[in-house]
């Protein structure tokens, strides 16, 4: 099989360890590859197909889309930007968005807003705070945000203006921002995905944007993992009760159509003006109608309650199969993202599962990654479970 799928891609460029099986078609929860095989989909293609596949509502939705229009420009008004725009920003509390179409550029634009709001300041140097094992894109700019040196390496050289600090601790962001004239914006995730899953504390986030407010900052979440209901609410950092300045989504926005946004509120909204920032695909029918309908039927659905109470019972189930397996250091998550964290590195296991019939991911070389669609029943998690844990017993007996 490996052979076969290699020497099927001779043409296409050599960027992913790919697991060696091709998928055909999806159902709900479910994946079939090109000999029939049927996976349960742990991975949701990277936190993407947020109503799962097939959705028997988005599909016909989106039917009608491509069959009226796909695609114009901005040189014209796309009334889809607005209704989305006002469905993401009354969900955010925010005030307006701009459309692209993944999160790399969702966090180019908001390094652009916040480097614009600086110097509209009469800051000529602006700096960005930005977090050890953060993960924000692979162009040049995000990648330079982006925490692990094996994403940058082979790169640079760099772009100046970014400051790194260690999460969870506010007196080392005070250190390293003392005095410092330049700051303009701090750069995080609530959740580190690519990091390993790791959250930022509720009473950090509740800090940092106090610190943000005393110094007139820009507070920049990056909820492209995390957000759109994944954590059981509409973004991860509501469970702190706080706004941001500025916020980007892709990943589930679209559930599969390439959708990207920058949400800003306050001065942070009114920073970028015509000719300052753009996009060809940008916002376009097809992803607005995608974004749109990806909301309604999360919320016909209760996918927030969903995400919450299945994720709840995936996490309670795992703890309980792995959670005193020597060799497993912690299960943690909040809805549905949750990582198992191995003491050693376990890249093999995504190989592994995918043979036994689960996809899932590994990040951060040793943690276990599954972010499902917001779909998953009880059930489903119960069969993740049951797959998963024999693989991570004999792994850990090795
Ligand atoms: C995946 C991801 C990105 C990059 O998104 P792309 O669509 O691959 O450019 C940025 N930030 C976070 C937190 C992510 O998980």
């Amino acid at each position: 099989m490996t052979a076969l799928i290699e020497a099927a891609s001779p043409h296409v460029m050599n960027t992913y360890g790919r697991v060696p099986i091709a998928l055909e078609r999806g159902q709900g929860v479910r994946v079939w590859d090109v000999n029939g095989k049927q996976y349960l989909d742990g991975l949701g293609g990277i936190a993407v197909n947020t109503l799962g596949h097939n959705h028997p509502r988005l599909v016909p939705a989106l039917q009608e889309q491509i069959a009226k229009l796909i695609h114009t420009s901005n040189y014209y008004h796309v009334p889809g930007q607005e209704e989305l725009a006002r469905l993401l920003t009354g969900r955010a509390r925010m005030t307006n968005a701009f459309f692209c179409n993944t999160g790399l550029e969702a966090n180019e634009c908001a390094i652009k807003i916040a480097r614009k709001y600086g110097v509209d300041k009469g800051i000529e140097k602006p700096e960005i705070v930005v977090y050890d094992h953060a993960f924000h894109g692979r162009s040049i700019a995000t990648m330079t945000a982006t925490g692990n040196p094996k994403v940058r390496n082979g790169f640079g050289p760099l772009l100046e203006g970014f400051i790194r600090v260690a999460p969870n601790d506010i007196e080392a962001l005070q250190e390293a921002t003392e005095g410092n004239p330049n700051v303009v914006a701090v750069l995080m995730e609530p959740i580190q995905g690519e990091g390993g899953l790791h959250p930022m504390r509720v009473e950090y986030l509740q800090q940092v944007r106090k610190l943000c407010d005393a110094n007139g900052w820009l507070l920049m979440l990056d909820e492209v993992q995390a957000g759109m209901g994944r954590t059981g609410k509409w973004f991860a950092h509501q469970w702190a009760g706080i706004v941001p300045d500025v916020m980007t989504l892709a990943k589930g926005l679209g559930s599969g159509v390439p959708v990207g946004a920058v949400l800003a509120h306050g001065a942070a909204s009114e920073v970028l003006k015509p000719g300052n920032h753009g996009s060809t695909f940008g916002g376009n029918p097809l992803a607005m109608r995608a974004g749109v309908e990806t909301i309604r039927i999360m919320e016909e659905e209760g996918l927030l309650q969903n995400a919450a109470d299945v994720g709840a019972h995936l996490k309670a189930g795992l703890q309980q199969a792995l959670g005193s397996v020597p060799g497993v250091n912690e299960v943690r998550g909040q809805g549905l993202i949750i990582g198992v964290e191995l003491d050693r590195p376990c890249g093999v296991l995504i190989d592994r599962a995918a043979q036994a019939g689960l996809l899932l991911s590994v990040t951060a070389d040793r943690v276990i990654r599954l972010v499902p669609a917001l779909t998953l029943t009880r059930a489903e998690a119960d069969e993740i479970v049951a797959l998963l844990t024999p693989l991570v017993q004999a792994f850990l007996a090795e």
